[in-house]
């Protein structure tokens, strides 16, 4: 008989700096779980990585005189590295994703040139408040006392030429996704989607940062401008690079 399978993961972590005692929380509660499925019988499918692209990534690897590659390389390779640390912790994960993998580059390129033959990604200006710590555009109202509501810091007036996913488009079938089926657990969580994102009106996705580059990086000539409520349309240019932060299932298994 075939066994049950069970796909868990972790978040990618950003290996801006070295990982601390939160990631191994998180990475050890996640063990747990897939260890324990697999003594349940499952065949169990544990993921872990790294999110490598990023403005600070790029800032950090600057001060220390690397390229962002060899700056990533060296936390997650490295002696003493996120890999030395989950073997350190005897992690059990079955896959080690990098976003700078070539595979997941690969896959990236052609998902994202899909949405755009599909006319769902257009050029607009990305403006807000930005937090350059945690690499987060928030608008005035979601600042608390003008400062970041993630880390408190300051944030500063900012704006660039982005590229947008018209999610907006697919409101109507999100909405569905989450409310007649159970794609999202538990209840509470679909309510406050729902509830703080559909209801307001759903927003178009920024899906490109043009203001720095790295490797995983996408070019596309002729992307054409588009007029959204999220977003004013300006003249399209020659090429803009794309980064994206879009997980890529090995295994496309639902939990039991
Ligand atoms: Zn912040």
């Amino acid at each position: 008989m075939e066994k049950k399978t069970f796909y868990i993961t972790t978040p990618i972590y950003y290996p801006s700096d070295k990982l601390h005692i939160g990631h191994s929380y998180c990475t050890v509660a996640t063990d747990a779980i897939a260890r324990y499925k697999r003594l349940q019988g499952f065949d169990v499918m544990f993921l872990t990585g790294t999110d490598e692209h990023g403005q600070k990534i790029e800032t950090k690897a600057q001060e220390a005189g690397m390229t962002p590659q060899e700056f990533v390389d060296h936390i997650v390779e490295g002696e003493r590295g996120i890999l030395d640390l989950w073997k350190l912790m005897n992690i059990s994960n079955d896959r080690f994703i990098r976003t700078t993998d070539d595979y997941h580059v690969e896959a990236i390129q052609k998902i994202f040139k899909k949405m755009h033959d599909n006319g769902d990604i257009y050029k607009g200006t990305y403006k807000g408040k930005y937090c350059k710590p945690c690499e987060s555009f928030w608008t005035e109202s979601q600042l608390v006392d003008g400062k970041c509501p993630d880390c408190g810091r300051e944030v500063e007036d900012a704006e660039e030429e982005a590229y947008f996913f018209k999610l907006s488009k697919y409101a109507d079938r999100v909405q569905h996704l989450l409310e007649d089926t159970d794609f999202l657990q538990p209840a509470s969580r679909v309510n406050e989607m729902v509830n703080n994102f559909i209801k307001p009106g759903l927003e178009d996705l920024c899906v490109s940062r043009t203001s720095f580059s790295c490797k995983a990086s996408c070019r596309c000539s002729d992307a054409a401008p588009h007029r959204s409520t999220a977003a004013s349309a300006t003249s399209s240019d020659s090429s803009a690079i794309f980064h994206f932060r879009v997980y890529v299932p090995m295994k496309k298994h639902r939990p039991p």
